[in-house]
């Protein structure tokens, strides 16, 4: 025969659990809360917002900028390239960036852009996306047209920048939760099969920095994408 149990039991007992769902609680809190998005999403789901270039006040591309070649596949094809449709066939990869900003700083998508096209002599800023320090995504290059963001590797390649310099900041949870639903749905748009870093690509780059390069993997895993540069097919 059991023993009754105790009021003091009882007590004991759920102390013990709601102190266990406490700390449950502040563990998860203290996670990136990252957001999932149904495979089926054809459009930027509810609580994607992307800020168009007209919205941002984008300068037009200079299609004779001198330095956009540095970035081709191969020195023969034209520098601004506008890909075939249908974009599903044309995408495999998304690449992750740091702006290497520091996030102390007042960094905005036309100061980024005004880099890329004054400094760099690129046709226009070099990446698809961009997500500022509070969670903002920005339209950048046309998804049309071949990216500059990985040197060698930037044909079938999204080009994707976190503002921040994450060698030294820690990438913010509002980043990694906006970053995670923006890679969702960049890889069911454009049937993409891998995530890799900057670095993955160009090993002389450290982009996208050492605090950011512990979520690739669960960036990936969560998006169901590989690791790595495998998925990138050299344009025949
Ligand atoms: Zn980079």
């Amino acid at each position: 025969m059991s023993r009754p149990i105790s009021r003091r039991t009882l007590l004991i007992t759920a102390l013990t659990a709601g102190i266990g769902a406490l700390a449950a609680f502040l563990y998860r809190r203290s996670q990136p809360v990252y957001v999932v998005v149904e495979p089926d999403a054809a459009i930027p789901p509810q609580g994607l917002t992307i800020i168009s270039r007209a919205e941002w006040g984008a300068r037009e591309p200079d299609h004779e900028a001198s330095g956009e070649y540095g970035f081709a596949d191969r020195a023969t094809e034209p520098a601004w390239y506008v890909y075939p449709d249908p974009l599903p066939d044309v995408y495999n990869t998304v690449a992750i960036h740091h702006s290497a900003s520091l996030l102390s700083t007042n960094e905005t998508m036309a100061s980024v852009q005004n880099l890329h096209m004054d400094r760099n002599h690129w046709a226009d800023v070099g990446y698809h996306y961009a997500i500022d320090k509070g969670g903002l995504i920005y339209e950048g290059r046309d998804i049309h047209v071949r990216g500059s963001s990985v040197g060698g590797y930037n044909t079938g390649t999204i080009g994707v920048v976190v503002m921040g310099n994450f060698e030294y900041d820690e990438p913010l949870d509002v980043q990694l939760t906006v970053l995670q639903t923006l890679i969702n749905w960049l890889t069911t748009t454009y049937t993409l099969t891998h995530l890799a870093g900057h670095g993955e690509f160009n090993p002389e780059s450290v982009c996208p920095g050492k605090n950011m390069l512990p979520h690739l993997d669960t960036l990936a895993q969560i998006a169901g994408l590989q690791r790595g540069t495998d998925g990138h097919v050299k344009p025949t």
